[in-house]
C-alpha cells in the first residue's frame, strides 16, 4: 500500500566473489544512472560497487534495505563492459562479481587525482639574487608552470626557496590540470609504404573498421611479412573514426620493439596495461580508458577488462599463444573473450598470426572469420632453410647437447659476422638433481614436481611453487656428502657448454627470470641490434616477436621437448613455437639457416617444419582431432578439486562421481590424480568433461553440480575449454 512512496531501488554488483546483485535504496538526492560507480554499505564495511540494473521487483523488506552512500567523481561502467561482465561470468561458469573485480581493480582510479599547484615566473625582479634563487629561476624560463616538488628536484633547493620567491611576488602560483595529459596517436604521421599484398590486406581491414559492425578476421602470415604494420592501418582507421582500439600482446618482452613501431607510425607512443605498470601508471591508464582519452591501448590479456568508453577494434597478436588463456582464479581465453568483446561492441576483431591455432583456422575454413594471407617475407628477406640432425647419428656425447653439425654451423655463422642463437625452452642449469650412490631425487616438499637447479643464483627452485633452497651437502636418503649430480640440460648449462666450444663468442644467456622487466628488455633488445651479441642462448622468451636483422642462425637443441606428455596440443604448440624460433632467423638481406636436433626426426612436426608445409600438418592434426571429436570438434571442460587434506578431496571427488550424469552426447572422465597430484601443499583430482559440440556445457555441468556442497577444505575449479591438463 505504500509502494508509490517506495524509493527507488536499484541493483548494484560488488565485485567479490557472492551471488548476483544486491539491491539498494536510491536516496532523493542521488541521481544514480546504469553503470555508476557507487558506494555502498555491506555488513560491516563500506564497498565500491556498480549500478547494474533497477530492482524493479525487489523483495527486500523496507526496514532491511540499505541506501547507496555516494557516487563516485567518474564516468560509469559502460553498458558493453557490463554485458561483457555477464557473459564471461555464464560462459566460465564463475560468479559476476569476480569478473566484474577484473574490470576494477584499481580503487584509487575511481576519484580524479587532487589538483595541483604550480609556480611560474611573474616578471619581477629578484632584489638579492643567490645562486640557489637562479638556478629556479632558470628551471621557470619561458614562463612554464612547474610543482613545487618539480622545481626543488631540477634546482636542487629546498621548498622554502621557492616559497622566499612566491612571497616577493618574482613567483605566482597557478593551477596545473590535475591529470597528465595522454598524447594522441596520430592517424595521419607517416608510415611505410605497403607491399601490394600488405596493402590489399590494410584495404580490407578499413573497410572493416568503417563498417561499424562486427566481424572477425584471421590475418595470417609468414613470420617477417609484415602483419605489425598492416594491422597498424586498421588501428589508423578506428582512429579516424573516434574509437578507441587495443592491442593484444602476449609477452612482455615484446613490448618495446613493438611500441618502438608504434611511435614510428604514430609519432607517440601508446597507453600500455600489464603487471609490470607502476601503481601511478594503472591508475592513470584505467582512468584514461574510461574517459575515452586512451585512444589505444596495448596490454596482456587482462587489457580486455578495462572500462573502454568507446571501443572500436581489438587484435589479438600472435592468436595462437597459450599465454592468452588464464588459469587461475577466472579461467578465460583472451582470445577468444576478444572475439565476444567484438561482438558485443560491434567492430571488428583481428587474429593476426604465422601459426593461427586450429580452433581459428577451422573457424576461417566454416566461413565465420575472413582469412586473409600474407604469403611472402616482406622486402628481400626469405624464409630460413630447415635442417634436421638426427642425435641418434650425431650423438653430442656424455654431458654435452650440442651436435657436432650444429657445432660447425655455429661457428661458421660467428666467423661471417652474423649473429646466432641456441633455443632450449627449459631456463635453470638442470631440471633435475640426483644423489648418485642411491639415485634419491631432489623435490619439492610442496609439489609433485622436481627442484630445479639454478648455478647462478646458488639455488635448487620448484618452478611451481617458487620453493627454493640451497643444494644439500648431504644427500637425505643415503647420507652420502658431495653425491648430487645435475641430470639433463637447461640454459644455464648449455650457456656452459657453448663458452667452452666458442670462446671467442660474446655470449648472453635470457631466459624469464634473467630479464627483470621491460628495462632489462629493452637493453637486451639494443645489445642484439647493436651487434655487442653474437650468441644468444634462450628460452621461449626470444622465441617469439623480436626482430634482429643479423640473427642468421638458429640451433633449437631440443626440438622434442614440447611433444612429452600427451597434452592434446602438444604436436601443435610444439610446431608453432619452433615455427617462431625458426621465424627468427634471417629477417633481412642475409638468408637464414635453422637446425633442428631431433630423435625422432620422423615425426609429423618436424617434418612440416623442415618442408614448411603448415597446411599439411594442420590437416593431420584437423583429422585426429576430429576423428577423437576433440576442440573445435567437440567442446571440453575441467573440474579441478583440490585440498591440503588428501582424504577430504578424494572424498568429495568419489561423491561427485557417485551422482555424475550419464549421456550419450557426453563424457565426464575421472576422478583422477591430477598428474601434478600435488602443488602448494593441495592435493589434486581432476574430472574431465567432454562433449559433442552442440551441448551446452555449462548446463550439463550446472545440472550435475546443482545444490552441491563442496566442503570448506576443498576447493573446485571449473575450467571451461582448458588448455593446461596438469
Ligand atoms: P611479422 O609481424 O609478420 O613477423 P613484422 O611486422 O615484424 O612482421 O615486419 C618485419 C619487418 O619488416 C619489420 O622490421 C618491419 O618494420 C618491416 N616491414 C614490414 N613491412 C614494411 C614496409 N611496408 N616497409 C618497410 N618495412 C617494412
Ligand atoms: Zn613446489
Amino acid at each position: 500500500m505504500n509502494d508509490s512512496r517506495q524509493k527507488r531501488r536499484v541493483e548494484v554488483m560488488l565485485p567479490m566473489s557472492i551471488g548476483e546483485a544486491y539491491d539498494y535504496e536510491v536516496p532523493d538526492h542521488l541521481g544514480v544512472t546504469m553503470g555508476q560507480f557507487v558506494k555502498v554499505p555491506f555488513g560491516p564495511r563500506e564497498v565500491t560497487g556498480v549500478v547494474w540494473g533497477e530492482a524493479v521487483n525487489s523483495k527486500v523488506a523496507a526496514n532491511r534495505i540499505k541506501a547507496v552512500q555516494e557516487c563516485l567523481p567518474v564516468s560509469p561502467l559502460p553498458a558493453e563492459s557490463r554485458e561483457f561482465v555477464d557473459w564471461v561470468s555464464h560462459y566460465t561458469m564463475q560468479r559476476p562479481g569476480r569478473v566484474l573485480r577484473m574490470c576494477m581493480n584499481v580503487p584509487e582510479a575511481l576519484y580524479p587525482k587532487a589538483p595541483r599547484t604550480g609556480y611560474r615566473r611573474t616578471g619581477a625582479a629578484v632584489d638579492k639574487m643567490t645562486p640557489a634563487r637562479r638556478r629556479v629561476l632558470e628551471v621557470l624560463e619561458g614562463r612554464v608552470a612547474r610543482t613545487t616538488a618539480e622545481i626543488s628536484d631540477i634546482a636542487g633547493v629546498s621548498s622554502s626557496v621557492i616559497k622566499g620567491l612566491a612571497d616577493k611576488g618574482v613567483l605566482e602560483p597557478v593551477s596545473l590540470p590535475a591529470e597528465e595529459t595522454i598524447p594522441v596517436p596520430d592517424a595521419e604521421h607517416p608510415g611505410f609504404d605497403l607491399s601490394d599484398a600488405q596493402q590489399n590486406a590494410a584495404d580490407i581491414f578499413r573497410a572493416r573498421v568503417q563498417a561499424d559492425d562486427f566481424s572477425a578476421l584471421l590475418l595470417e602470415g609468414v613470420t617477417g611479412s609484415g602483419k605489425t604494420e598492416v594491422y597498424f592501418e586498421a588501428i589508423a582507421e578506428c582512429l579516424r573514426q573516434g574509437r578507441q582500439a587495443l592491442v593484444l600482446l602476449p609477452e612482455i618482452a615484446l613490448s618495446s620493439q613493438w611500441l618502438s613501431r608504434f611511435e614510428a607510425r604514430f609519432g607517440v607512443k601508446p597507453v600500455e596495461w600489464h603487471s609490470d605498470l607502476g601503481q601511478g601508471n594503472r591508475r592513470r591508464n584505467w582512468r584514461a580508458v574510461i574517459e575515452g582519452e586512451a585512444k589505444v591501448v596495448v596490454g596482456a590479456r587482462s587489457a580486455l577488462f578495462l572500462p573502454f568508453a568507446s571501443l572500436g577494434l581489438v587484435v589479438v597478436d600472435e592468436e595462437h599463444e597459450a599465454s592468452f588463456k588464464q588459469d587461475e582464479g577466472v579461467p578465460y581465453n583472451a582470445r577468444d573473450m576478444a572475439v565476444v568483446r567484438a561482438r558485443i561492441g560491434k567492430f571488428p576483431v583481428i587474429l593476426a598470426s604465422a601459426t593461427p591455432s586450429l580452433e581459428t583456422l577451422t573457424n576461417a575454413e566454416m566461413g565465420r572469420y575472413q582469412h586473409i594471407r600474407l604469403a611472402s617475407r616482406f622486402g628481400v628477406a626469405v624464409l630460413p632453410a630447415v635442417e634436421l640432425v638426427d642425435l641418434k647419428e650425431h650423438r653430442p656425447g656424455a654431458q654435452r647437447w650440442i651436435s657436432e653439425p650444429l657445432r660447425l654451423a655455429v661457428e661458421e655463422t660467428l666467423k661471417s659476422g652474423q649473429q646466432a642463437m641456441l633455443f632450449l625452452n627449459r631456463r635453470g642449469y638442470a631440471p633435475l638433481t640426483l644423489c648418485d650412490t642411491c639415485g634419491h631425487r631432489l623435490q619439492c616438499p610442496h609439489c609433485s614436481a622436481w627442484l630445479v637447479e639454478h648455478r647462478m643464483l646458488r639455488k635448487l627452485q620448484c618452478h611451481h611453487c617458487g620453493f627454493s633452497s640451497p643444494l644439500p651437502k648431504e644427500c637425505p636418503e643415503c647420507q652420502d656428502e658431495d653425491s648430487f649430480k645435475a641430470c639433463g640440460p637447461g640454459i644455464e648449462r648449455l650457456a656452459e657448454e657453448a663458452e667452452l666450444l666458442f670462446p671467442d663468442a660474446n655470449i648472453a644467456m635470457i631466459a624469464s627470470d634473467t630479464l627483470s622487466g621491460p628495462k632489462a628488455a629493452a637493453e637486451f633488445v639494443e645489445a642484439m641490434t647493436e651487434g655487442q651479441i653474437n650468441l644468444l642462448i634462450g628460452t621461449q622468451i626470444v622465441a617469439k616477436g623480436y626482430h634482429f636483422p643479423a640473427l642468421t642462425l638458429v640451433g633449437v637443441v631440443d626440438a622434442d621437448l614440447g611433444l612429452a606428455g600427451g597434452d592434446l596440443r602438444a604436436s601443435e604448440r610444439t610446431y608453432q613455437l619452433l615455427s617462431q624460433v625458426a621465424g627468427r632467423a634471417g629477417r633481412a638481406e642475409h638468408p637464414g639457416k635453422v637446425i633442428l636436433q631431433s630423435y625422432i626426426p620422423e615425426h609429423p612436426v618436424m617434418e612440416a617444419l623442415v618442408q614448411q608445409d603448415a597446411a599439411a600438418f594442420f590437416n593431420s592434426e584437423r583429422q585426429s582431432r576430429e576423428s577423437a571429436a576433440m576442440p573445435p570438434f567437440g567442446r571440453l571442460a575441467a573440474l579441478v578439486l583440490s585440498s591440503p587434506d588428501p582424504e577430504s578431496v578424494f572424498s568429495f571427488a568419489k561423491n561427485l562421481s557417485r551422482i555424475a550424469p550419464h549421456g550419450d552426447q557426453f563424457l565426464i572422465m575421472g576422478p583422477a590424480p591430477a598428474p601434478l597430484s600435488m602443488i602448494r601443499g593441495r592435493h589434486r583430482y581432476r574430472f574431465l568433461v567432454k562433449t559433442a559440440k552442440n551441448v551446452q556445457i555449462q548446463k550439463l555441468i550446472g545440472q550435475w553440480l546443482k545444490g552441491i556442497k563442496v566442503p570448506s577444505n576443498v576447493r573446485m575449479q571449473i575450467d571451461i575449454d582448458p588448455y593446461n591438463f596438469m
